[in-house]
This record gives C-alpha cells, sequence and structure tokens, in this order.
C-alpha cells in the first residue's frame, strides 16, 4: 500500500493547501465566512477562485463544475471549461470569484414538484464554503447549493446545513441556561454505513431488469442462499478484495475517511463504513462513494447493485445513519460515561430526542419511504415500517426511575468474562445490541437503521435535528422562567417519559408480537410509501418546519409530490420492464421448451411406447397449464397498467400503484419464478439467482 497519508484528500482543496495558497488575510476571511457565516466579499471570491484554479490545473484539471444535489436524490453537474479565448486567437486558463459564487444552470429538467414551472427554467447554485472543492474527473468539482429563481429550495443541503444551525442554536442555548459556559457551538455528526452488492458484470448485462431498474423483477430462490451464514464477516475474495482496496483509495483521495469494509450477510453482500463527520460533510462524502463504488466496480468487471432490494428472498441493502452532537470542545452530547444517574446534560438530551422521535414517528418513517425500499421494510432483514427506539435495560431501568422521581443506583461497569487466563477481560458497554430496531441507541450515537442503500442521508438528518431542536426550544423556553433549574430539569425529564415512553421497545422488532403491541400503543404504522408520504403535509409536521425556518409550506408541498411521483414512476417503469420480459424472453422460452417435451411425447407414441406414468407427458401438462397462467397475468398487469390514467393528482396515483399495480406484479412473478425451477437450463432466457450470487 502506498503512504496513506499522503495520499489522503491529495484531490481536496482543504485547509492545508488554502493556508499553503491563499493570502494571510484571505485565508482569515474565507475562514470568517466558514465559521461565523459572515458574507463573502467579491474580492476574497476572486482570491479563492484563482489559487483554486492554479491548484486544480496543476492536478491536471480542465473544467469545473458546481456539484449540487437536487431532489433526485443524487448529485448533478455540468461542466464548463477554464479556457477563455482571447482576441489574438490564443487561449489563457480563467476562473473568477462570480463563477466560483453563483452558477445558473437550467434547472427546468430537475424535480421541483410544481415549484416551477418549465419556462421558468432558472436556477441558481450557489458556493458552499463550509465542504471543500474537490477534483473528479479531471474537474474541479466546487459543492453548492441549489434554489430556483424565486428562492425555493431545490435541494437536499440547504435545509439539511439550517437544520444543523437550528439545533446548533437552540442546543447552545440549552446547555448555557444549564451551566456550561464553555459551549459555542453545537455540531452534528454523522457516519452512515453503506451496504451494497456486487455481481459479475457480464451476468449483469444478461439481466435486462438489472440493467433498467436496479433490481430482479424475476428469479427464483437459489437452493442455497444466506442460512448458513457463512458470508457474514467471512474472508474477502481477492477479486472483491482488489476492489476495495482500489475503492478505498479512491475516497481516500477525495478526503472520505472510508474505514471499515466487511461482507455482510447475504451472498455477494459487502459494506463500507466510514469514519464519521459533521452532517452536511457526511452526505457530501456519501454521495461521492456511492458514485465512486460504481465506477471503480465497473473497472473491476463488476456491477454494483445499490438497490436496496436487488433479490427478492435475499437480504436487501440500507444505510445506516449514525447521528449524535458534539460541542465545539469535543463533547459528545450522548456519551453516558461511567454514571449516566449523575450526566444531567447526557439524560435531558436523551429526553429530548425520545419526545423528538415519538412526535415525529411519521417523519422519521418518511425519510426512508421509497417504491424500493418498501420491499425492505418489515421484511425479516430491516426493521419493520414502525418507528421506535431501542435503548437498552440498563437505560431504561434509568429513566424509569427519573420518571418516578427517583435517582437510581450506578451500576459498575461489568466484564464480561472470556474465562481464558491469557485474554484479557472486555468491559461490557452500557447497552447491548439491537439489530432489529428502527433506531438504537449505540453507546454514545443514535443508529437509524431504515434508510435504504439509495437514499441520500440528507432527510433523515433534516428531521432529526429539527425535531430535537424544537425539543430543545421549548425546554429551553421552560427552564428560562423556572427558579430552580435542577428541580425544574428532574421535572420536565419525568414528564417527557411519562408522555413518550411508548416510543422505547427493547425487544425484537421482527415479532408479530411487537406490530400488535405497537397498535396497542397506537404508534403509526404506515406500511407502504404511499401510505407514508401524505403525512409529510400535516399540520403538526408543517407547523415544525415553518416555525424553523427549514422549509416554507409550498417547499413541503412540492416535496410531498416529488416523493409520490417517483414512487410511481419507478413501479410505472417497473411493470413495464416486467411485461417486456414476460412477452419477449420468458413465455418464448417456455413455449420452446414444453415444445421440446412434447416432441418426445409425440415421438414416444409414434414408436408405441407406452406413456403411462411417462415424465415428458406429465411436465407437458404442467407447463402449459403455468404457461397459460403466465400469460393471463401478463395481461392482468397489461390492464393495470392501462389503467394508470384514470388516477387523478399523485396522492390518487401512489395509492392505486400500491393497490392494483403492485398486487399485478407480485402475480405475474410468482408464476414466472415457479416455471423458472421447472424449465431446462438452457431455455431460461436470464442467469440465475446462483449465477449472480455464488459466481465471483
Ligand atoms: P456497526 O456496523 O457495528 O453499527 P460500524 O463501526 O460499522 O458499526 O459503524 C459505526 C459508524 O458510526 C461509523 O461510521 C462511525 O464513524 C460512526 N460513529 C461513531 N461515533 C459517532 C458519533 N459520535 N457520531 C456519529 N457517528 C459516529
Ligand atoms: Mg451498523
Amino acid at each position: 500500500m502506498r503512504d496513506v497519508p499522503e495520499i489522503f484528500g491529495s484531490l481536496v482543496f482543504n485547509d492545508d493547501v488554502m493556508s499553503a495558497r491563499l493570502p494571510r488575510e484571505i485565508y482569515k476571511s474565507l475562514h470568517k465566512t466558514i465559521e461565523e457565516g459572515t458574507a463573502l466579499d467579491i474580492t476574497v471570491a476572486n482570491a479563492v477562485a484563482a489559487a483554486m484554479k492554479d491548484w486544480a490545473i496543476e492536478k491536471g484539471a480542465t473544467h469545473y463544475t458546481h456539484w449540487f444535489q437536487p431532489l433526485t436524490g443524487i448529485t448533478a453537474e455540468k461542466h464548463d471549461s477554464f479556457l477563455t479565448p482571447q482576441p489574438d486567437g490564443r487561449v489563457i486558463m480563467e476562473f473568477s470569484g462570480k463563477e466560483l459564487i453563483k452558477g445558473e444552470p437550467d434547472a427546468s429538467s430537475f424535480p421541483s414538484g410544481g415549484l416551477r414551472e418549465t419556462f421558468e427554467a432558472r436556477g441558481y447554485t450557489a458556493w458552499d464554503p463550509t465542504s471543500y472543492a474537490f477534483i473528479k474527473d479531471d474537474s474541479l468539482c466546487i459543492p453548492t447549493i441549489f434554489c430556483s429563481f424565486g428562492g425555493e429550495v431545490l435541494d437536499k443541503k440547504t435545509p439539511l446545513i439550517r437544520s444543523m444551525e437550528e439545533i446548533n442554536a437552540k442546543a447552545v442555548r440549552l446547555l448555557r441556561i444549564m451551566g456550561d459556559e464553555q459551549v459555542t457551538r453545537v455540531n452534528t455528526t454523522v457516519g452512515p454505513e453503506q451496504e451494497y452488492f456486487l455481481v459479475d458484470k457480464e451476468t449483469y448485462k444478461k439481466r435486462r431488469d438489472l440493467v433498467l431498474t436496479g433490481r430482479t423483477l424475476f428469479g427464483a430462490k437459489p437452493p442455497k442462499g444466506q442460512e448458513l451464514d457463512d458470508h457474514y464477516f467471512g474472508v474477502i475474495k481477492p477479486r472483491v478484495m482488489a476492489f476495495m482496496q482500489e475503492l478505498n483509495v479512491e475516497l481516500w483521495k477525495l478526503g472520505v475517511y472510508a474505514k471499515t469494509e466487511h461482507n455482510e450477510a447475504a451472498p455477494a453482500q459487502h459494506e463500507l463504513a466510514p469514519v464519521f463527520a459533521t452532517a452536511n460533510i457526511a452526505a457530501d462524502h456519501n454521495q461521492l462513494t456511492m458514485e465512486i463504488m460504481k465506477k471503480v466496480a465497473d473497472r473491476h468487471g463488476l456491477a454494483c447493485l445499490l438497490h436496496e432490494k436487488p433479490f427478492q428472498g435475499v437480504s436487501g441493502s440500507g444505510k445506516h445513519n449514525n447521528w449524535s452532537l458534539s460541542t465545539n470542545y469535543g463533547k459528545n452530547l450522548f456519551k453516558p460515561g461511567k454514571k449516566p444517574q449523575d450526566n444531567k446534560t447526557f439524560l435531558v438530551c436523551l429526553c429530548a430526542v425520545i419526545e423528538a422521535v415519538d412526535k415525529y414517528q411519521d417523519l422519521l418513517r418518511i425519510t426512508a419511504a421509497s417504491a424500493g425500499n418498501d420491499h425492505r421494510l418489515g421484511a425479516s432483514e430491516a426493521p419493520p415500517a414502525i418507528i421506535s427506539m431501542f435503548l437498552g435495560d440498563e437505560l431504561t431501568e434509568i429513566l424509569e426511575a427519573i420518571e418516578r422521581g427517583e435517582h437510581g443506583e450506578n451500576k459498575k461497569a461489568e466484564t464480561v468474562l472470556t474465562g481464558v487466563e491469557v485474554l484479557p477481560d472486555v468491559k461490557k458497554d452500557t447497552t447491548d445490541r439491537n439489530r432489529t430496531s428502527p433506531l438504537a441507541f449505540t453507546g454514545n450515537k443514535f443508529e437509524f437503521r431504515m434508510l435504504g442503500s439509495t437514499f441520500s442521508i440528507a432527510d433523515v438528518n433534516i428531521v432529526l435535528n429539527t425535531a430535537v431542536a424544537d425539543a430543545f426550544e421549548r425546554l429551553a423556553d421552560r427552564l428560562e422562567g423556572a427558579k430552580d433549574i435542577e428541580a425544574e430539569l428532574d421535572k420536565w425529564m419525568s414528564e417527557t417519559i411519562t408522555a413518550h415512553k411508548r416510543i422505547i421497545y427493547n425487544g425484537n422488532n421482527y415479532t408479530q408480537e411487537w406490530i400488535d403491541e405497537a397498535h396497542r400503543r397506537g404508534l403509526f404504522d404506515l406500511k407502504s410509501t404511499a401510505d407514508a408520504v401524505p403525512h409529510f403535509v400535516s399540520e403538526k409536521n408543517v407547523g415544525l418546519f415553518t416555525k424553523h425556518k427549514i422549509f416554507t409550506k409550498s417547499e413541503i408541498v412540492s416535496r410531498c409530490e416529488i416523493m409520490l411521483e417517483n414512487y410511481c414512476k419507478v413501479l410505472h417503469i417497473e411493470a413495464l420492464t416486467m411485461l417486456e420480459m414476460a412477452r419477449k424472453d420468458i413465455l418464448p422460452a417456455v413455449v420452446s421448451y414444453t415444445n421440446e417435451a412434447a416432441k418426445s411425447v409425440k415421438l414416444k407414441k409414434d414408436i408405441g411406447i407406452s406413456l403411462e406414468n411417462d415424465a415428458a407427458l406429465d411436465l407437458c401438462g404442467k407447463l402449459s397449464a403455468l404457461t397459460n397462467s403466465l400469460y393471463e397475468k401478463t395481461n392482468a398487469l397489461e390492464a393495470a397498467i392501462d389503467g394508470e390514467n384514470k388516477a387523478t393528482g399523485s396522492l390518487e396515483a401512489s395509492a392505486y400503484y400500491r393497490d392494483e399495480l403492485v398486487p399485478a406484479m407480485n402475480a405475474l412473478r410468482a408464476v414466472a419464478d415457479e416455471l423458472e425451477t421447472m424449465v431446462a437450463e438452457k431455455h431460461w432466457p436470464y442467469p440465475t439467482y446462483s449465477e449472480l450470487l455464488f459466481n465471483i
């Protein structure tokens, strides 16, 4: 391995580069902008742009682009070259402060959910100096936010940054009232773990469904799945290892702290976890990670599948969003310490999260809603669609004591006895791990496990930040009028626990028992995207976002619209793809295999061989019955697709897709998958699950 510290961040215009290349005064005033949000002076912008350009050209860049995150959920870029023609026919390489600060991409082809008519195509991108510029594909990429001509926000990053500022302001105010004199800033820290599949590229290309929709729309379960648990944390295969090594190097160059890599539960499934960073950097880095994963895979003859459910009956891929808060002096607000009972800051922050999660369950659910993730949530490898929190027994006991107005005993940290003399005894964590909870407290952070692997992490962090900021604010208001702060805090915690403890569940979330219990507790159970997304615009939720100036009402309505539209579009494309596959490939294959069997029957009959208990005859009968059923289900799906136009508006349309299209797709798939188990391999038109999952 080459020198990691040397390559790390080598393609990033980071603080080191800035301090080395910018004049002292310029560097200082840029820092002021980054840290305090002061307006940027054009002379500063010009100087920064010039230094960036020189640096980028030295690194081989010829173009620059504003890099932003529109509501498609992925990133967008439009490249311009530095080339500026001169009157004498020569060219020079130029890049001005104006070009750095502001871009005007034609915004008409990005989703706006009705916020912007196509004739008002103008959109603006504006430099986000808090995320470093970097070089990718010989272009200088400048992280920007994206808004419309009228100032409506059209991206995921602006509200994320707003929510980070909001929780910062409210947390600092609360901590100060609670007596923290050191605190000047509270940062949202996030570490997203990314799951993905790697399959052979040539095999992948033979699957129309994978290529067009990112997931298999047909496919019988292979004889071997993940039941042996021999893949999870198993030895990484050489071809995958080579991919991971190159991926790491590419990410390190871009300043992404790729750290942990291992095999996941399903065959051909893997995970990458970076070291956590501030939320907006983590969001940028996760987008880059997904993009680079695909590119590097391609160079290794592999296809990287980021879809949340590429294979039915095999674990899907999620993205775990680890979220925490830390102060300017490095204190993690969710670190319980050795004596959690005495750690008021921790307990108060924990109670605020409990309140926030209970009140805004529906919003958290929406951040994980998509057609793709609907296949995952509620299946046996992912949390159910019901939001709850896991705290573990010890913390739950502490909270119960607080609710009763008592101050519980601090337990001595237990050690796990390994029982082997030469091995050290391991200190036990305050909480065990729970892999079934949607939101688990994992020692010093909360792990939101519901996101699908393709998701941007922006939305869930916007909701967590805003909802917790709201709880902080109301508590701070209450404390300001209080005579005895300590007593008031205890009272507030006790009340909060009573009001919101229904959201805490430490058991196994995968069981029916929990679903029944959750219903008794009155928790939201929003099963599909079509059920969840409409809650976005409820009065309570609009109230939260508008109060904290994260979204305007029309921005919320438009986001809701985009999510529903996207749900419908994805299902529409999948249904059409299924239709095409069934008609063009599967039906012909089944018919020709049936013919082969029928020919054998006829031949035997002609030469007088008994057809009693004849296998070919039996097969013929079964195949033709299933073929008829396949034909019927194909026509039914077509009819369901034709019925789409009757729905008016996205709300009605999404309900139609959920109730009519999805069942028609499932019915067609069931017959086709059964046929796959009966048809000879040389007749089946697609590589099977075994070939996809076990041939690397
Ligand atoms: P696991 O798979 O056991 O949940 P990993 O080590 O794979 O754990 O991932 C844990 C993730 O949580 C990493 O990305 C890590 O950087 C992140 N993390 C750790 N501490 C914090 C924190 N204080 N705030 C946010 N994320 C954190
Ligand atoms: Mg995890």
